[in-house]
C-alpha cells in the first residue's frame, strides 16, 4: 500500500556528487520534488521522467513563495498518497528552516523522514583548502547565522562568548553584515589579525575564495556577493598547503559537451574530475533507422559474412539490440571476425564479451583499411558495416575498390536534438563559457543549426572550440568555427588531454 511521505533531503553544498546515497534514492522515487535556490539542478536529472518539479527558491530578497506558503504546499502536495521530496541546500536542519517544515508535517500527521546533507560550513572551507578543525589550531567549531539584523536591540548571539570561546567560526548568510560581524568579534576580544576566508559558491566550479584578517576582510571581500560563507580562525592559514580543489587544472573553466546524452556522461565525468564545470548540451539524438529491414536481412544471414566492422559505439549497441530483438544472441556471431575503429568502440564490443580482432592505431576510416589489409586479404572477403545514416562513404568504397564484398547499412540514425533550455549565447556573452567541444561532424552541424548561424558571431572570439579529430575539425573550419584545441589521439581521453594541455599552456 502506498501512502504519503515527505522526505526532507539535504542536497549538499553545490557539487552534485556530494549528496548522500539515501538523498539520491529519495530523488529517484519522488512523485513531486520541491527544491530551493541553492540546490544544484543537475541533481534533478536523477528524477523519474514523470515527476512534478516545483521551484520555491529564495534568492536574496526575491522569494518565489514565503516560508508559510512553502509549508502549506508541502502539506497539500503530500495528499493523495504522494511521495514528496523536499530538496534543500546543504543540510535541512542547518539554517535551512527544515525544523519548521518538519514541525508542520508533524502537526498535520504527515509521515516524514529527514536526510542529512553536507552543510556549507564543512564542505566549502574544505574545497577552499581549510579544515574546520585541526589539533594544532583549534578544538572547537561554531556555526552562526550572520543574518541577524544589526539594528536589533538585543542580539541572540552572545558575541562576548563566541568571540574568544570558540576557535573556528563559520558565518552563514553574513555577507551584507560582514562589517558588523568582524566589528563585533574585534570589539569582544578576538585578535584583529585572526585570518578570515570568504568563500562564494563553494564546491562548484564558480567557487571564489578571498582571504584576509578580521581587520582587512571587509575591504578585500567588498565585491563578493551571496551565497558565501565566512570562516574565521587560525585554520584558514592551512589553505596555502591544502588547496586541492582550486588548483585542479580545469578549475574555473566551463566546458560545453555537445554529444548525445547517452554518450556525454563519460566525457563530462573526465572533465569534472579535472575541476571543470560541464554543461551538457546534446545536439544529436540516436534513433532507430527508418527502415530496419536491411539490418534484419543481414542479421538473418550473419554467418555468411567474414568481417563485422564497427565505427562507433552507437553502431555496436544498435546492432546488438536488434540481434537480441530478433531472438538471436552472440553465439550467432561464431566464426566472424570483428574490427573496431578505436578503443571506445572496442570497449563497446567487449561489453558483449566479444574480443576484437583488428583495431587500427589511428582512429579514422583511412586507418581501418590499412590495418585490415595487414590481417586479412580484402579481395573476396565479405564485410558487414552497421553504421550511422550519415557515415562517410570512404570506408565501404575503399574496401570495394580492393575487391571486398561490402554490405554497408544503416544501424541507427542521428537526428538533431531539441534545443536545450540553456542560453549558450547569453552565457558566452557574459564570459561564462570557455570551451565548446565537438566529437563528430554532426555535432558541429547540429550545434550551428540549434544555436543559429547569426548567433555564431557572438560566440566566436569569446569561446574556444575543441575537436576530437581531423574530420570534425575540417567540418568545423568549413562552417566558420576556428578549432584552437585539437586532439592528437582521436578519442575522448585524447580530447581531454588536448584541453588540459591548452589550458595549462595559457596559465
Ligand atoms: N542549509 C544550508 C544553509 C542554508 S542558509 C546548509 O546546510 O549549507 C544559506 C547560506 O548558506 C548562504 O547564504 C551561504 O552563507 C551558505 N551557503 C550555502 N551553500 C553555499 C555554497 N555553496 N558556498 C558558500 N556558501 C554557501
Amino acid at each position: 500500500m502506498k501512502r504519503s511521505m515527505v522526505y526532507l533531503v539535504g542536497a549538499g553544498p553545490g557539487d552534485p556528487k556530494l549528496i548522500t546515497i539515501k538523498g539520491m534514492e529519495c530523488i529517484k522515487k519522488a512523485d513531486i520534488i520541491i527544491y530551493d535556490y541553492l540546490v544544484n539542478v543537475e541533481l534533478l536529472r536523477g528524477a523519474r521522467p514523470d515527476v512534478e518539479f516545483i521551484y520555491v527558491g529564495k534568492q536574496g530578497g526575491a522569494h518565489t513563495l514565503s516560508q508559510e506558503e512553502i509549508n502549506k504546499l508541502l502539506v497539500k502536495k503530500a495528499q493523495g498518497d504522494k511521495i514528496v521530496t523536499r530538496l534543500k541546500g546543504g543540510d535541512p536542519y542547518v539554517f535551512g528552516r527544515g525544523g519548521e517544515e518538519a514541525l508542520v508535517l508533524f502537526e498535520n500527521h504527515i509521515p516524514f523522514e529527514v536526510i542529512p546533507g553536507i552543510t556549507a560550513a564543512i564542505a566549502t572551507p574544505n574545497y577552499a583548502g581549510i579544515p574546520v578543525t585541526h589539533r594544532d589550531f583549534t578544538s572547537t567549531f561554531g556555526l552562526i547565522t550572520g543574518h541577524e539584523d544589526p539594528t536589533k536591540d538585543e542580539s541572540s548571539i552572545d558575541w562576548a562568548k563566541i568571540s574568544t570561546g570558540v576557535g573556528t567560526l563559520a558565518f552563514y548568510m553574513g555577507i551584507k553584515n560582514l562589517p558588523y560581524i568582524t566589528g563585533q568579534l574585534i570589539k569582544h576580544g578576538r585578535d584583529k589579525d585572526t585570518p578570515v576566508a570568504v568563500i562564494r559558491w563553494g564546491t562548484t566550479s564558480r567557487q571564489k575564495t578571498v582571504v584576509g584578517t578580521l581587520s582587512t576582510i571587509v575591504q578585500i571581500a567588498k565585491d563578493i556577493k551571496p551565497p558565501a560563507i565566512t570562516i574565521v580562525g587560525e585554520v584558514v592559514k592551512l589553505r596555502d598547503q591544502l588547496n586541492w580543489f582550486e588548483t585542479k587544472p580545469l578549475f574555473g573553466k566551463t566546458i560545453v559537451v555537445t554529444r548525445s546524452r547517452e554518450q556525454a556522461s563519460d566525457f563530462a565525468d573526465k572533465l569534472y574530475e579535472h575541476g571543470a564545470h560541464v554543461i551538457e548540451f546534446p545536439t544529436i539524438e540516436i534513433a532507430k533507422p527508418d527502415d530496419v529491414k536491411p539490418l534484419d536481412d543481414a542479421i538473418k544471414v550473419i554467418h555468411t559474412f567474414n568481417w563485422l566492422v564497427f565505427t562507433s559505439t552507437n553502431g555496436v549497441d544498435c546492432f546488438f539490440q536488434r540481434l537480441f530483438e530478433l531472438g538471436r544472441d552472440v553465439r550467432d556471431l561464431k566464426g566472424l571476425k570483428l574490427c573496431a575503429i578505436g578503443p571506445a568502440t572496442e570497449e563497446g564490443i567487449k561489453k558483449y564479451y566479444i574480443k576484437v580482432d583488428c583495431r587500427p592505431p589511428k582512429f579514422v576510416a583511412e586507418s581501418v583499411v590499412e590495418e585490415l589489409k595487414k590481417v586479412t586479404p580484402i579481395k573476396g572477403e565479405s564485410f558487414l558495416l552497421p553504421r550511422a545514416d550519415i557515415a562517410r562513404s570512404f570506408l565501404p568504397e575503399e574496401l570495394q575498390k580492393l575487391g571486398g564484398k561490402v554490405t554497408d547499412l544503416v544501424a541507427y540514425k542521428t537526428i538533431m536534438a531539441k534545443p536545450k533550455d540553456v542560453d549558450l549565447v547569453e552565457k558566452a556573452k557574459n564570459g561564462e563559457i570557455n570551451i565548446i567541444t565537438f566529437t563528430s561532424s554532426s555535432t558541429v552541424r547540429n550545434f550551428i543549426q540549434i544555436v543559429g548561424e547569426k548567433n555564431l558571431a557572438a560566440l566566436n572570439g569569446r569561446v574556444q572550440y575543441a575537436s576530437i579529430g581531423p574530420i570534425t575539425t575540417q567540418t568545423a573550419e568549413e562552417m566558420g568555427l576556428h578549432i584552437s584545441i585539437a586532439a592528437d589521439e582521436y578519442t575522448i581521453p585524447g580530447l581531454v588531454n588536448a584541453i588540459l594541455e591548452n589550458v595549462v599552456s595559457q596559465k
